[in-house]
């Protein structure tokens, strides 16, 4: 790994030039942390600048979460900066290394291809976000790759991680998105673009796996020990903290694998990789949402085995964290033998996590406040029929009402199914203490009227590359209140016809 040690190249291209107040504009309020690790867990270098910067989109609302001032982001100097043509003051341009599994493969060298960390900000609620470039031209660990990025895979990041945290669920953020005014070579000649990723960290399972299959383990106990910091400051006080650092990790996971069958969301690239150690969700590559409920449901186009699934979800991330927990033996025990025991015992959390975090979110889904026994079998059984009739996921648990069965009941193509099924939902709600209207809009705030539904995503990004960024932003304007019910976008709430349908999704690399 060429590790270029010397400080941060400053790059200006002759379009955005010197400005009159130097840096001045652009002070980012930067406190690096990762860069101040010893070099080997990254490589120094500056983004490679591109010919004509063009901001398609600011993030205003997050750019203000992080303390940034929006205008100064959106003038020339910030474009320049957000496309990587202008090293901002106090940033410290670095690449990181990681390793990973894909598809079950071992690779023991990944690292940011096409990704530069411009720094760290502590945002207005004192909490360290990363603040990357996803886009920005090679690094060391490109491989065969140009480190670039094409529009459609930027907006779709974009447009899917801002949903994701519009629902509520813990992912990567989108801050800007521009145009590099030069193209990049896939099937066809695409205009390229470069993302700006928000982050707690971009710090992977891989990330362990890198230092592991080095068996560098100072540098193991360097990561784990910023991670507790970062991460998992109360693991610290605990009398093994690196078990406790991979417990909490485990629960964060099983939490967010959850939330993510909760809102149908396919992630559809689970290596190790992309597997965050913060639990948020990171990489949108071939990701998407489902339609129709189908738990064999996958989207991307190099899945063939269908490993990454929508019903296999749960069970990789257990094999990520398995993963994860390999690593950390070193840490956890000097005894081999013993350091497997405690890890084995840690990772046997998992399914109980998993299964309550899922059972909860379900219950709620279907309007239940309280446990019974047999709820989960309910609840399995609705999704049995869903499945047989290929009922729409998000608009039957949008649209149950035990008063008004009519517009769920709709949606199953056997309704008789569903028929079965209400009544033995309603017997149950009978045992409910809440009243009608508490249920229905508890129920309206856990199950979404609006989801980036495939085929909304592939128009606005096809509309976006011939550059009419109107239904791009129309999107952003629906799913930024998923829960909400709005008359004049109630076309976005409903499915694809069968001539919509969009059943696969590509990574874009
Ligand atoms: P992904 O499947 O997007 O998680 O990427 C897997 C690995 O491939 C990571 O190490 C990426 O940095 C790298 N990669 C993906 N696309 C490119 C590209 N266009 N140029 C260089 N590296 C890439
Ligand atoms: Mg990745």
């Amino acid at each position: 790994m060429a590790n270029d040690t010397g400080l941060p190249l400053l790059h200006e291209t002759p379009e955005t030039g010197a400005l009159p107040h130097g840096g001045d504009l652009l002070r980012l309020p930067f406190d690096n942390s990762y860069a101040r690790l010893p070099d080997r867990f990254f490589a120094r270098l500056a983004p490679t600048p591109v010919g004509g910067p063009r901001l398609m989109k600011l993030n205003r609302g997050l750019a203000e979460e992080l303390g940034l001032d929006a205008d100064a982001l959106s003038s020339r100097a910030g474009v320049a900066m957000l496309a990587g043509n202008r090293i901002a003051e106090g940033s410290e341009p670095i690449a990181l290394a990681y390793a990973g599994h894909q598809f079950g493969n071992f690779v023991p060298q990944l690292g940011d291809g096409r990704a530069i960390l411009l720094g760290e900000v502590v945002d207005r609620r004192g909490r360290r976000r990363d603040i990357q470039l996803k886009g920005s031209g090679p690094t060391p660990f490109s491989r065969r790759g140009d480190g670039r990025a094409a529009v459609g895979p930027v907006l779709r990041e974009y447009i899917v991680s801002e949903a994701m945290a519009a629902l509520g669920i813990p992912t990567t953020r989108s801050l800007a998105a521009v145009l590099t005014g030069e193209p990049v070579y896939r099937e066809t000649a695409l205009p390229g673009a470069v993302l700006t990723r928000v982050a707690s960290s971009h710090i992977r399972v891989g990330t362990f796996q890198f230092f592991a299959a080095r068996e560098d383990v100072e540098a193991l106990r360097l990561l784990a020990d910023h991670v507790i910091d970062r991460h998992y400051p109360d693991a610290r006080d605990e009398a093994q903290p690196y078990r406790a650092l991979f417990e909490r990790v485990i629960a964060r996971q099983a939490g967010l694998v959850a939330r993510w069958m909760l809102v149908g969301f396919i992630h559809g690239v689970m290596n190790t990789d992309n597997c965050s150690i913060a639990g948020e969700t990171i990489d949108y590559g071939p990701c998407a949402f489902m339609d129709h409920y189908d738990p064999k449901t996958v989207f991307s186009s190099i899945d063939h085995g269908g490993r990454y699934a929508y019903a296999n979800q749960p069970r990789i991330a257990h094999w990520n964290l398995a993963r994860f927990g390999e690593t950390l033996l070193p840490l956890i025990a000097d005894d081999a033998e013993a350091a497997l025991a405690i890890a084995n015992e840690s990772l046997g959390t998992y399914q109980r996590l998993y299964g309550e975090a899922l059972m909860s979110g379900m219950r709620r889904k279907v309007g239940l406040f309280t446990a019974e026994d047999g709820d989960a079998a309910l609840i399995q059984d609705l999704l049995t029929a869903m499945a047989e009739s290929e009922a729409d996921f998000t608009l039957t648990f949008r649209r149950l009402d035990p008063e008004l069965d009519i517009s769920a009941r709709a949606l199953f193509s056997q309704p008789e199914s569903y028929d079965a099924w209400a009544v033995r939902w309603r017997e149950r709600l009978a045992h409910e203490p809440q009243d009608a209207a508490t249920r229905r809009q508890a129920m309206r705030s856990v199950n979404p009227a609006y989801i980036p539904r495939n085929h909304r995503v592939e128009a606005a990004l096809a509309a976006a590359v011939e550059g009419d960024y109107a239904p791009f932003e129309e999107l952003l304007t629906v799913l930024a209140r998923p829960f909400e019910d709005r008359l004049e976008y109630a076309a976005y709430g409903e499915p694809p016809s069968a001539g919509q349908r969009v059943c696969q999704t590509f990574c874009g690399t």
